[in-house]
């Protein structure tokens, strides 16, 4: 059987001042699974990410979660089922981390927008899971770089939302957070939830995604399983170098990029 589908986009279009950013991508992204969108710069992988997460408005087609049109679902229920991680958390945000990953619990509140103890209970959990426990107190704008990327994502995970998407979100983390991040992405697809994430990282993408997603000058180049859209044909014509996926043990991808003859 097929897996279920979490999110489709068909016939999705994107202009600005009609400069084509995306256009014709029909997309189906797996429930349950990691989704990888591989790109170079300037792809539109970000554009992409926000209009299956509904943050913009498409210019042509649609994107649909169980049959219902993204852009018709309410703001505060879509943060209920879509909880987007940016790739720039803005400098300045008067909060301290507690306060900021906090936000992500606003649309679960009731009429009087206080925390109840399920609430915090939530927040708590999300930042033990990015280890920043005790940073909770801190204010947010003294954290360094790979540290408030860890909080956006904690912010994220107190959503509790099934589907998490995420843009770059290994960009300012150390070695071994990278891979913390990516086994906590595969733990949170095994127990159900979507994930889709912007990745530069293509042996990232290759020993963690389930799904992979290749763009290029706003089009969709491929679609598939890691061994279906990394192969060095397709790599090649897209990142315009020679690329190889070379495999030393079971997730144990590496980048190759061989001599130019
Ligand atoms: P990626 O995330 O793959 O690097 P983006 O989705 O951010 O790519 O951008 C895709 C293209 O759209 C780029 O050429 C970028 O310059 C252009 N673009 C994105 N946002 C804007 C904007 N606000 N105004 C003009 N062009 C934009
Ligand atoms: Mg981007």
């Amino acid at each position: 059987m097929a897996d279920p589908i979490a999110l489709s986009a068909r016939d999705l279009g994107y202009r600005i001042s009609r400069k084509p950013i995306l256009q014709d991508i029909n997309l189906d992204i797996p429930a349950g699974s990691i989704s990888a969108l591989l790109g170079p710069n300037g792809a539109g992988k970000t554009t992409l990410l926000k209009l299956l997460a509904g943050l913009r408005s498409a210019s042509a087609g649609v994107v649909r979660i169980d049959g219902i049109a993204v852009s018709s679902i309410p703001p505060a229920e879509r943060a209920r089922t879509l909880a987007f991680v940016p790739q720039h958390i803005p400098d300045g945000i008067p909060l301290s981390v507690f306060e900021f990953i906090a936000l992500g619990r606003v649309p679960h509140l009731g009429a009087f927008g206080r925390l109840a103890a399920g609430d915090r209970d939530a927040v708590c959990d999300a930042l033990e899971t990015v280890e920043l426990g005790d940073k909770a107190e801190v204010r947010l704008d003294t954290l360094s770089g790979g540290e408030r990327q860890r909080a956006a994502i904690a912010r994220a995970l107190a959503q509790s939302a099934p589907i998490l998407l995420l843009d770059e979100p290994t960009n300012h983390l150390d070695l071994r957070h990278q891979h913390k991040l990516q086994q906590l992405l595969v733990r949170l697809a095994e127990s159900g939830k979507t994930v889709i994430e912007v990745l530069h990282d293509l042996a990232l993408a290759a020993n963690y995604a389930d799904h992979v997603v290749l763009i290029d000058h706003g089009r969709l180049v491929a679609d598939g399983s890691p061994e279906q859209v990394m192969r060095e044909d397709c790599l090649r014509a897209v990142y315009e170098c020679p690329l190889r996926l070379v495999r030393h043990a079971p997730r144990g991808w590496h980048m190759e990029m061989p001599q130019a003859a």
